[in-house]
């Protein structure tokens, strides 16, 4: 789809949605970078900016670095759809579950969608702990500095309170 020329001309609804993507396992930067390339090809959605990348030690986890960054897109699929679809590519990253918090190929969580406020069995949105990691946080203002949470205000406003985790852009 295109979203190039009047949005919602074509008569469809778009939703902006925040995805946020992570990886410590394997070629950790190879993997982030095929998970945007995956999402600008998925059907429904069109990738309309990235963050730069950036490395953070694991928070409640183990293993190498994270490589982090957060994707918006312009998307036609419902948020249950699109979190499906996420799973789908991580699992052609092999993604397995063993633990919580485990190492992983890759992960993508939906942030936002829209100004939707979601609490499902399966999904929650925004993300819980959105507001809690520098890893998230830091790449979302990169894109959007004046975002605002649903039900939680300015996103910068908890950028304070994630300033003591060690966050670094990759150059
Ligand atoms: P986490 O990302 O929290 O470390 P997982 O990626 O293993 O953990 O996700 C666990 C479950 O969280 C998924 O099966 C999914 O159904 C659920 N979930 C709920 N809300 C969201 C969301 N906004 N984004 C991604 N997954 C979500
Ligand atoms: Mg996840």
């Amino acid at each position: 789809m295109s979203i190039i020329g009047t949005p919602g001309e074509d008569g469809f609804a778009f939703t902006i949605a925040y995805i946020g993507i992570g990886a410590n396992l394997g070629d950790a930067r190879g993997n982030v970078a095929d998970a945007l390339e995956r999402l600008q090809r998925l059907p429904g959605c069109t990738l309309m900016a990235a963050s730069g990348l950036y490395r953070t030690a694991p928070i409640d986890s183990s293993g190498d670095d994270y490589i982090n960054a957060v994707a918006r897109i312009a998307t036609t699929l419902d948020a249950e759809a699109l979190l499906q679809a996420l799973h789908g590519i991580e699992q052609a990253h092999g993604r397995e579950r063993p633990y919580r918090n485990a190492p992983r190929t890759l992960d993508l969580d939906l942030l936002l969608y829209g100004d939707r406020q979601i609490a499902s069995a399966t999904l929650t949105v925004p993300h819980p702990r959105m507001t809690e990691r520098a890893f998230v946080l830091v790449p979302l203002l990169e894109l959007a500095p004046a975002i605002h949470i649903p039900g939680r205000g300015a996103a910068q406003d908890y950028a304070a309170s994630v300033a003591d985790q060690g966050i670094s852009p990759i150059i």
